[in-house]
């Protein structure tokens, strides 16, 4: 099936029967066991499984083409069980620009004696660099990376680690498997901020994590999953299920809404730099257009008066909402270095823009007054 026809019926594989055409809420958190002791429809207690929660890893799993999904809490929650699958000693290899939270866990994780190296992961030769074959347990990859959009080469690095014996685990929060589908390029785990293009609609906090294939890593997952308790909730499911069969839509229009904003940004007496792989000049675009299907909702740009004209363009703004987190319906405007901390990466002078469904001529009106403020 396609893409779009999996949006609306891949929840249907989960093994939940229902006759419901739009899916019920399943709230209770435990389940009536049959006088012989089994449990006929597999559910016993919602941290283990839950029907809104099996519905919404189907059609993950569906999506992704992978063996299957884990729902968690949040996209933090689902980063944190990837690397409680790794024991003490392994070591990780992950970009220096992904998104900050994801950097804070996998440093913290140095306390259980995991160790990292953060390396510019569009530079394939540094990852060359950086694999220690027999040691690297897990190499992270965001593309495109949030916020400053740099594109990572799925097949390259996956090669490159699976010889190194080291798993590849892609965050196609941004990309969306609506634009890109990790596991055509050899990746073994993508992960979701389900909060994000998934629910769609500024909602909902989730997360997951999709498996290639079933192995000793998986359940690992699956028990950190189970045990560990960060489970997303049946209404989030529910919510999140109900954004997803739209996602094609939503994604698609977002995407071209994006480069409109970024061709209007790119050539704008007040902008120094314009991040959005669909530009021609984009050090990643011809990458993006390989392996990606549109360059999805989210750019950044640089103001050249530098911080504080940035912080006045965001001021400005009038349509464009000052918000953190993206993939929603209403185009958010940041300023992303100070929503961050300590050793980002990311240019005091960047805005990030997550763009919504408004029209394109609004955002660009909006935008185009924010930054003659600056005149
Ligand atoms: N990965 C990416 C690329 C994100 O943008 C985010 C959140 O902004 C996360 C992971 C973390 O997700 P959550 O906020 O749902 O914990």
């Amino acid at each position: 099936m396609k893409l779009e026809t999996l949006l609306v019926h891949g929840h249907k594989s989960a093994s939940f029967e229902e006759k419901d055409v739009a899916p019920a809420l399943h709230l209770s958190t435990t389940f009536e066991r049959e006088r012989d002791g089994t449990y006929p429809e597999g559910y016993s207690y919602t941290r283990r499984e839950n029907p809104n929660r099996s519905q919404l890893e189907a059609a993950l799993a569906a999506l992704e083409g992978g063996a299957g999904a884990a729902c968690f809490a949040s996209g933090s929650a689902a980063t944190s069980a990837l690397f409680q699958a790794l024991k003490s000693g392994d070591h990780v290899i992950a970009p220096n620009d992904a998104y900050y939270g994801t950097g804070v866990i996998i440093r913290d994780f140095a306390r259980w004696g995991l160790t990292a190296d953060f390396i510019d992961m569009a530079d394939l030769t540094a990852v060359e660099r950086a694999v220690k074959p027999g040691k690297t347990a897990l190499v992270w990859v965001e593309t495109p990376s949030n916020p400053q959009m740099r594109v990572t080469d799925l097949a390259v690095v996956a090669k490159i680690a699976h010889k190194a014996g080291a798993l590849v685990v892609a965050d196609n929060t941004v990309a969306t498997p609506i634009l890109c589908r990790p596991f055509a390029f050899d990746v073994d785990f993508a992960m979701h901020s389900t909060t994000k293009y998934v629910s769609g609609h500024s909602d909902v906090l989730g997360g997951a994590v999709v498996a290639r294939e079933a192995s000793a890593t998986w359940e690992k997952i699956r028990a950190a999953q189970h045990f560990g308790g960060a489970v997303a909730s049946p209404f989030d499911c529910w919510l999140a299920l109900r954004g997803l069969r739209t996602m094609a839509l939503r994604v698609r229009e977002q995407s071209r809404s994006a480069l409109a904003l970024a061709q209007f940004l790119a050539t704008h007496r007040h902008v120094e730099r314009v991040y959005y792989a669909g530009l021609p000049e984009h050090r990643g675009h011809a990458l993006a257009a390989k392996q990606m299907t549109a360059f999805g909702g989210l750019l950044s740009f640089t103001v050249k008066a530098g911080k504080e004209a940035a912080f006045k363009v965001a001021g400005a703004v009038r349509l464009l909402t000052r918000a953190t987190s993206l993939g929603g319906i209403e185009t958010l405007i940041e300023h992303r270095a100070s929503m961050e901390g300590p050793g980002t990466s990311t240019p005091e002078n960047l805005l990030r823009v997550s763009v919504g469904l408004e029209h394109v001529d609004d955002l660009i009106q909006d935008l185009g007054q924010a930054l003659a403020s600056l005149d």
